[in-house]
């Protein structure tokens, strides 16, 4: 991957009528990067999609693919081939006439066409495939059709728009490991359009987080799980345990934030330096707190709370909690640790936490 914009959204806004589905967009995505553009149903994020697909046009602003404005360039000019969610195979044709599609409308000379489509065909494992009719395949057969079809023209960019969410789960993994190695030995920009979180964290290099039309945050995986920027993201992401609340005191290691379930230490944020009386909001990931039935002896950030429930998620387990002033807590810990504790619902806990596991919102 390198820093060099391939795409550039200038400005870019979509309305349909007076509605904003897209708000001033501005976002460079990096040549060779895999970036994956998450958020709730709504969010403009197929739109953005279409946008730079030449499905829609920009009501506002520019977008240049490879430094050229391409706003006016016709769909079929563009090698912006795009990965449905729903596939769009042509049904009554071969797994070979579909992925040979594109060229041929492309004019190339039949030899030319053999072997391109040979290699695509080999190097997405459907050779075997080939004079199958595409109604006649697995879920998972018909998206290595797609991704053969779309990559047949060997583009700089591909884009998909959660291609993955018709597919059982154990597929789903399946199809997130074709799809990151074939980025990564292909070296091609992906735009990866999905709701799923972890879709998004476990592929793409950069996360871009929209809601209402709006970009919220844009980073690595890493950073937006540890340091969301808004409480929107940190609530969207689901993991974050969030406390707002007004600054009691400043010193140099640790701000005080006075909430309704307790004073709590917190680490400074230098994005957004804080003075006494001032609002802020601090998160704190469910998998940095400690759990005990006793109070815990070290001076940390703790708190008491009543256990309302667990969940379970696989290899861990969240543990719903309800503190003072009904405030809602959850807690990630593997099975093994949690069965060392008395977790009955109703059963009292103390829950607590090192001021370097909190992270203060800076967009907040
Ligand atoms: P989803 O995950 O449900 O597909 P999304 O984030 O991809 O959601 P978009 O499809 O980009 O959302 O739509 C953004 C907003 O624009 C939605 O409120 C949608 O109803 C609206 N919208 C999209 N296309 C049109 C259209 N052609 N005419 C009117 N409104 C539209």
């Amino acid at each position: 991957m390198t820093d060099q914009a391939l795409v550039v959204f200038d400005g870019v806004a979509k309305r349909f009528g007076n509605f904003v589905a897209v708000e001033k967009l501005n976002l460079e995505i990096r040549k060779g990067e895999f970036l994956a553009i998450m958020g709730s149903s709504g969010c403009g994020k197929t739109t953005t999609l279409r946008m730079l697909a030449g499905l829609e046009a920009p009501s506002e602003g520019e977008i240049r693919l490879d430094g050229k404005r391409i706003n006016d360039l016709p769909t079929w000019n563009r090698d912006t081939p795009m990965v449905w969610q729903s596939l769009a195979l042509f049904p009554f044709l071969t797994v070979r006439e579909n992925v040979e599609f594109s060229l041929r409308m492309r004019g190339a000379d039949k030899a030319a066409r053999r072997r391109r489509v040979d290699k695509w065909l080999e190097r997405m494992q459907i050779t075997e495939f080939a004079d199958r009719n595409v109604a006649h395949l697995s879920g998972g057969q018909r998206q290595r059709v797609a991704l053969a079809r779309s990559l047949v023209t060997e583009p700089q960019i591909l884009l998909l728009d959660e291609p993955l969410s018709a597919l059982d789960a154990h597929l789903k993994v399946r199809m997130q490991s074709v799809l990151s190695n074939l980025q990564r030995e292909l070296g091609i920009t992906f735009v990866y359009v999905t709701h799923s979180q972890s879709e998004a964290f476990s592929m793409a290099d950069r996360v871009v987080i929209m809601s209402r039309g709006r970009i919220e945050q844009i980073g690595n995986p890493q950073e937006i799980y540890r340091a969301p920027r808004t409480k929107f993201v940190a609530e969207f992401l689901g993991s974050s345990n969030i406390f707002a609340g007004e600054v009691s005191n400043v010193s140099e290691a640790a701000v005080k934030i006075s909430t309704p379930a307790g004073e709590f230490d917190v680490v400074p944020n230098a994005a957004k330096p804080l003075s006494k009386g001032n609002k802020a909001t601090f998160v704190v990931s469910d998998d940095r707190l400690h759990l005990s039935n006793r109070p815990p002896e070290d001076r940390l950030n703790r708190l008491q709370a009543s256990v309302v429930g667990e969940e379970f998620v696989g290899a861990t387990a969240v543990i719903h909690l309800e503190g003072a002033e009904r405030i809602e807590i959850k807690v990630q810990k593997s099975h093994d640790e949690l069965e060392q504790l008395n977790l009955e619902p109703g059963a009292q806990v103390w829950v607590s936490w090192r001021p370097d596991a909190t992270h203060i919102l800076p967009g907040e």
